[in-house]
């Protein structure tokens, strides 16, 4: 398998509580697509947002991910530890003059900002301030496993966006690009939802001269409604002592073989690697949730 030598996926939950269902389906396409290609699966955890976090969560999430079978290759990377790293791109992107401070206030701003702090630059006696990074006039493409790939104009469908938050947090799109990159990720997948935050960190991640990252976006899950099943809107979390259930739910919505013979878990989950193949994952952005998931 010399194409796929050096596979490194990775799993990155915020531990803002138990992993819902959608997060297990995506969890279970990583892992199996990185044991397909005798790769790593990494686990980070994105604790960067206290206010949002619930004590215990990290736990609970390696919990979940154990008693369902997805053991994950070395010492989870945390992200609050992170802090110099993250610092430390911000600086070479002022050095390059790719960021400014922005002391827009939010509700003044429209959907996309307008770029009216763009000739600002850093002084001592800057009030209180975001700091976003100057998008490029260019298209930005990324290739796309499961969603048709594609190219976007950030600057027209995005504009400058925010990569150190007014509130001192440094933002999620810094981090993960700086982290992807720290971690040797080949490939990510992750949800539909996150499609436009692929296209930023990509673009981040040209910024800061990482190598290029292979996407697979997984089918958003969605509740009866068409909402993003998640911690906030109250989805359940997974049953509890049923993985093998679970794992054939996750197996279901990514079009995979079920094989509704086998009733261990180990084995289950080695038929699933076998039968493996992300060209049977569905070519849709959302997908409704099994009732009840
Ligand atoms: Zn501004």
């Amino acid at each position: 398998m010399s194409q796929t030598q050096g596979y490194i996926g990775r799993f990155a939950p915020s531990p803002t509580g138990p992993l819902h269902f959608g997060s297990i389906v995506v969890a279970l396409a990583g892992w199996l697509e990185a044991r397909k290609n005798k790769g790593l699966w990494l686990l980070r955890i994105e604790d960067l947002d206290p206010p949002r976090e619930k004590p215990g969560a990290p736990a609970q999430i390696m919990s979940q991910l154990e008693s369902l079978g997805l053991s994950w290759n070395g010492t989870p990377l945390f992200q609050s530890q992170r802090l110099d790293a993250y610092q430390a791109a911000l600086d070479k992107l002022k050095e390059q003059q790719q960021v400014y401070p922005c002391t827009c206030s939010r509700r003044d701003l429209p959907p996309i900002y307008p770029g009216t702090c763009r000739s600002r630059s850093f002084t001592p006696s800057l009030p209180a301030h975001s700091i976003r990074f100057r998008v490029p006039p260019v298209v930005v493409t990324i290739d796309d496993r499961v969603q048709e790939s594609r190219g976007s104009s950030l600057q027209r469908d995005v504009g400058d966006f925010i990569i150190k938050r007014r509130d001192g947090l440094v933002a999620y799109q810094l981090a993960v690009t700086v982290d992807d990159a720290y971690q040797n990720i080949s490939h990510v997948i992750r949800g539909s939802d996150l499609l436009d935050s692929s296209l930023k960190q990509a673009c981040l991640g040209t910024a800061l001269d990482y190598p290029p990252i292979n996407y697979a976006h997984i089918p958003l899950l969605v509740d009866q409604q068409g909402h993003k099943l998640s911690k906030s809107t109250g989805a359940a979390a997974i049953p509890d002592g049923k993985p093998i259930a679970c794992i054939r739910q996750a197996l279901n919505a990514l079009g995979q073989p079920l094989f509704p013979e086998i009733d261990d878990l180990e084995s289950l989950l080695q038929a699933a690697t076998e039968a493996w193949s992300m060209d049977r994952v569905p070519k849709r952005l959302t997908l409704a949730a099994p009732d009840p998931y």
